[in-house]
């Protein structure tokens, strides 16, 4: 019962409070300083509770109710809710006599150097606000220049963020440190090479900035220009003894950095003063690379005939690979045209930081799912089998119907394996497309080798497979050697049997029945056949001879060949009537085609 009594009496009382300070404030706009009594009385009511006074009537300036607190010096040593001090409360307010009223109290100086429950003293609060001239009183009134508050930020260091030369020009003659170090190592000359404020850059270099500090990663204020396309900063840096082939303890180069950002006028600045284009980062990337992935085509234009072949090749990468990493069309066409190298292959050293341990720009085009460079490469002679994990089977894995009829159409494997993960009798793009009946029509319709599926060793009858004889004798060989990672193959009925997959046989089977001859199905597919709805049509098309015109389809295409049957261009070339036409290449169920015309 005491504890309500207690509460309630709090509630009235902040209620009381907070009633008073508005008449307060009221007040205070309406009656000139010399009519205080009512107010002084307010103060006093208001005293108890000084915490909730100080915020109050500090923002609304009241110099007056102020002037008159000043006689309780404890209201002045009490902290609010957030650890404020009615003095951190005085630093952000741009009438300087609170602060003039608030130092009238003696004991003031000391609680200069006191934070914030947050971290601020209130001369970084001052510095943060932009009010140079709170931060000059703070000054004369002791405030330590050196304090940095939680973030780990000199006041010196917020005043060039806020590029107020006179606040730093204070800071500096108030005895501010100007190569104190702050978060991260950074001092306030990689602040103004950051922000680019030629005139405070100038300002600390003159009061004994120096331009070889390094910050964390020991990047200089160089770099620091450099990335933010600071040219004036960078030439001021320069001029004041700046290397312009400092390397960041990741080896980037000053110039590596500005091709990042990608302003010419940077780039030319440090050319001009011999930068090397030549020298590569510890992640062996040179300007050019950097240039060529972030889309700077005027960059890389700049960066193209004076980066040496050699220190291309020594990379171990090409700036094509970068061009077609960043999805850059206009980079990626410049240098093609250039005479680089579309078929480029990653060293070893740089293909093994990836787990698929790719090899080509397209590779990086078509897992980026890009389909304008991809066809850019393609169109320019990229090859699609030279990656360990074929293009097409990402594209494939990735559902990008669009990015495997465009590797189709340019010749790509469809019938390709990958046999690292799992060695499967049938060709390795239906591991992925199992789920997905438009992908799977798209592989058949250009040349999946359905029949595939049908070998196992579980032979009908005596009937012996020839080929499944030879994998065998394969695997066999591949037992026989120590390093062998994969030694079992394993046949589509295999493959389908555990439970998660058995409800999806019927519907594949029965499409793979439109592109095969005569086919036999073993005992262990029918065994998981027979319960699906498809097998009585299945069944019933393998228990009659297929018709001849579907034979004559197989055999035709047989022979025409897959180059010719995947590219729309070739196939229109081709002497035979439209419909004959369609009939070869599986039109009309082209399920991916439907979905697109929509
Ligand atoms: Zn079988």
């Amino acid at each position: 019962d005491i504890e309500m009594d207690n509460l309630e009496q709090e509630g009235i009382n902040e209620e009381f409070i907070e009633f008073a300070i508005r008449e307060s404030i009221q007040d205070a706009s309406k009656l000139p300083c010399s009519a205080p009594i009512h107010r002084f009385e307010t103060v006093q009511i208001l005293l108890p509770c000084f915490t909730c006074v100080g915020p109050a009537c500090i923002p609304a300036g009241d110099v007056c109710a102020l002037q008159e607190l000043s006689g309780y010096t404890s209201a002045f040593r009490e902290r609010d809710s957030r650890g404020q001090l009615l003095l951190h409360a005085a630093a952000v307010q741009p009438q300087q006599e609170i602060l003039h009223v608030c130092f009238l109290n003696s004991y003031l100086p000391l609680y200069c150097v006191f934070e914030t429950e947050d971290g601020d003293t209130c001369l970084t609060l001052a510095a943060e606000a932009g009010l140079v001239e709170n931060v000059k009183i703070l000054l004369q009134h002791q405030a330590s220049p050196h304090n940095n508050n939680s973030r780990n930020e000199s006041p010196l260091l917020i005043a060039v963020r806020k590029k107020s030369y006179d606040m730093v020009f204070t800071l500096i003659m108030g005895g501010a440190f100007v190569e104190q170090v702050c978060q991260s190592k950074w001092t306030a000359t990689h602040e103004a090479a950051k922000v680019g404020c030629p005139a405070v850059l100038l300002l600390l270099l003159r009061h004994g900035a120096k331009v070889t500090t390094r910050g964390a990663h020991g990047v200089t204020p160089l770099g620091i220009a450099a990335e933010y396309g600071n040219a004036e900063a960078l030439e001021i840096l320069i001029h004041h003894g700046g290397d312009v082939n400092a390397q960041a303890s990741n080896g980037d180069t000053v110039l590596y950095d500005a091709a990042g950002n990608g302003n010419l006028d940077c780039i030319k600045l440090l050319l001009v003063h011999n930068a090397n284009p030549n020298v590569a980062s510890y992640a062996c990337q040179l300007p050019i690379h950097r240039a060529a992935y972030e889309g700077h085509i005027l960059a890389l234009r700049t960066l193209i005939p004076i980066t040496t072949k050699k220190a291309i090749r020594l990379s171990g990468q090409n700036p094509v690979h970068s061009a077609a990493d960043g999805g850059q069309v206009e980079c990626l066409k410049l240098l093609l045209q250039k005479g680089y190298d579309v078929n480029a292959m990653l060293d070893t050293h740089i293909s093994e930081n990836y787990g698929d341990l790719r090899k080509t720009p397209l590779y990086f085009a078509v897992s980026n799912g890009d389909v304008t460079c991809s066809e850019i490469l393609l169109a320019a002679g990229a090859r699609t089998d030279l990656d360990p994990l074929q293009c097409i089977l990402v594209a494939v894995r990735a559902e990008r119907y669009e990015l495997v009829q465009l590797l189709l159409s340019y010749g790509a494997e469809v019938n390709c394996n990958f046999s690292v993960i799992c060695n499967t009798l049938f060709p390795t793009a239906l591991q992925y497309s199992l789920r997905d009946p438009v992908m799977l029509r798209l592989l058949l319709n250009s040349g999946y080798q359905a029949y595939k599926c049908f070998q196992c060793c579980h032979g009908n009858c005596e009937e012996i497979d020839s080929t499944w004889t030879e994998l065998h004798n394969q695997a066999y060989q591949i037992y026989s050697q120590p390093n062998a990672i994969s030694v079992r193959v394993i046949s589509f009925c295999e493959y389908v049997s555990v439970s998660w997959l058995t409800h999806l046989v019927g519907g594949i089977v029965r499409m793979f029945l439109d592109y095969v001859s005569h086919v036999n199905i073993c005992p262990n597919l029918k065994r998981i056949l027979e319960k699906r709805p498809e097998w009585e049509e299945i069944s019933e098309i393998l228990g009659k001879p297929r018709s001849l015109q579907h034979l004559c389809r197989l055999l035709i295409r047989g022979h025409m060949g897959l180059r010719t049957l995947n590219n729309p261009e070739a196939m229109a070339a081709v002497p035979f009537p439209p419909r004959l036409r369609k009939y070869l290449t599986y039109s009309d169920y082209d399920l991916y085609g439907e979905l697109s015309s929509i």
